[in-house]
């Protein structure tokens, strides 16, 4: 196999020494690892196609596999199926990019960092946005349906796709690459791939919409009376700037104060305590908005304020921070990509990844929160607030010890209250191992079915990342 494998891609690609492959083993929690028969690094979708079509041959398990920086073990391999890693990141060409069309074709082993500065070389955004933006690829995020902090203004992902190119599990090749804006020729592929986690085929490559560069920026720091008062604010921004608010993130005060503890150069972001703290960007790419005023503000960033005084009176805003400088955009936005670096760092945690309704977020925090504190956990949570979206990470409270909480109890009441509350268990990270569990015990039987109808379907040897996604029967 391994000989068949090296004709393909060439022997340099082939990993098999412990010391090669131990890194493409583990995912970034270090919580799920097994061994690979191989690591294979292709350099072309027809390398790809043909690593598949071995595989089939000889009924050989493939993990796709991207940066690596999933959080539920779905990019390494499980114990129980002998099978190889098919790293993507020897393809990492943005092939074309259409400046007049804005869209850029990519193939999937870009990292997201990469693609943004392409992008922005050609005034142009593409605005996926998250901490792992530096070592996460395009298959990856787009396997995940990954989400971030600008979804609340461009969407998921998804909805930043136009086409795909992808190799299925056969072995064939799905070439989508036309861009089409509109195409209504039958079932759509592309949107049969996003978010499979790489249980239905392997992405190579993808048509991606990019977005005018903002020629303004207004970044904040809010502390708001209530997470209701967040809501009014959120909506209150956006009709004041035409649907600008690009992020909208809820960082409160337990979250503030783990990532200072962790990083103790990280600067507070106010004076006082955070309490419901926000932080806010809204954008714009009119030109009108960048104007300098008399007094030497940005127009933006001189509306935001004046909105902001008046929240400020009507006692929705108790306190507020305008980023001054890029510098201080930056710190901002460092400090809440340092947060799950942070909680990591500072204990054991049970990382929830959950969405909610909008109007449902309050209701939720103001019953769980007490009801986690009564358990002797503390959560630590942070969300995409504008897209209804909480990490809600649970660790030990102060003078608790992990080993001995009710953990279980605990994610049961939370699962309860979403349930009632109408969310999900998984917003934006996905499935992959960690949460096959609560798959089969939430989702709806019906849907679950059709999910086991279209792998049966596709992948009639359940060769395509086993053990991930789907749960068994
Ligand atoms: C610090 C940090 C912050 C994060 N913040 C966010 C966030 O805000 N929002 C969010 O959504 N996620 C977030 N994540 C999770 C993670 O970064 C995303 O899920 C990301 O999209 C994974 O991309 P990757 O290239 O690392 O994929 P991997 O981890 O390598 O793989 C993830 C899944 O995709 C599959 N896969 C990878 N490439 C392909 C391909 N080419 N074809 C088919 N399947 C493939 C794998 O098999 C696996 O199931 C964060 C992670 C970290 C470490």
């Amino acid at each position: 196999m391994t000989d068949g494998l090296r004709a393909i891609v060439g022997a340099a690609h082939v990993l098999t020494l412990a010391g090669d492959v131990s890194a493409y083993l583990e995912d970034w929690t270090g919580q799920y690892s097994a061994a690979a028969l191989a690591v294979v690094r292709p350099g072309s979708t027809a390398e790809v196609a043909e690593v598949v079509k071995l595989c089939n041959t000889y009924g050989i398990a493939i993990v796709p596999q991207g940066g690596r920086t999933g959080l539920c073990g779905g990019g390494v391999p499980i114990s129980d199926q002998l099978s190889i890693v098919v790293s993507l990141t020897r393809m990492n060409a943005v092939r074309s990019l259409d400046v007049a069309g804005r869209t850029a074709v990519v193939e999937a082993g870009v990292v997201l960092e990469t693609l943004h500065s392409t992008a922005l070389e050609h005034g142009l955004i593409f605005p996926l946005m998250f901490g792992a933006k530096g070592s996460c690829t395009i298959g990856g995020n787009l396997s995940t349906n990954a989400g971030g902090s600008n979804v609340v203004r461009y969407g998921t992902t998804r909805e930043l796709c136009l086409g795909i190119e992808a190799v299925m599990p056969d072995g064939s090749v799905i070439n989508a690459l036309t861009g089409l804006r509109k195409d209504n020729t039958g079932y759509d592929l592309k949107d049969l791939l996003i978010g499979a986690e790489g249980t239905l085929g392997i992405i190579t490559a993808a048509v991606v919409k990019l977005f005018a560069a903002p020629r303004a920026i207004s970044t904040a720091f809010l502390s708001v009376v209530s997470l209701d008062a967040a809501i009014e604010v959120l909506n209150r921004l956006q009709d004041f700037t035409g649907g600008g608010v690009e992020a909208f993130e809820y960082m409160p005060q337990p979250a503030v104060d783990v990532i200072c503890k962790v990083f103790p150069n990280t600067r507070r972001p106010l004076d006082g305590e955070v309490g419901t703290g926000i932080l806010v960007e809204v954008t714009s790419s009119r030109p009108q908005d960048a104007e300098e005023l008399e007094d030497g503000s940005i127009r933006l960033e001189a509306g935001v304020m004046e909105l902001l005084s008046v929240l400020m009176e009507e006692g929705l805003v108790l306190d507020a921070m305008l980023a001054q400088s890029v510098q201080q955009r930056n710190e901002l936005w460092k400090m809440r990509e340092l947060i799950l670096e942070a909680i990591t760092a500072s204990g054991p945690a049970y990382h929830l990844d959950i969405s909610l309704p909008l109007a449902q977020i309050a209701p939720f925090v103001d019953a769980m929160d007490p009801a986690m504190a009564h358990l002797g956990l503390q959560p630590l949570t942070v969300g995409h607030l504008g897209d209804g979206n909480l990490h809600y990470a649970l660790s030990a409270a102060e003078g608790h010890i992990w080993e001995t909480l009710p953990l279980e109890t605990a994610k049961e009441l939370v699962f309860e209250k979403l349930v009632a509350l109408n969310g999900s268990f998984s917003a934006e990270h996905g499935i992959g191992q960690s949460k096959l569990s609560v798959m089969s015990a939430l989702k709806e039987p019906a849907q679950l079915a059709v999910m086991r109808d279209i792998k049966r379907a596709l992948d009639p040897q359940n060769l395509m990342n086993p053990g991930k996604l789907v749960p068994r029967a």
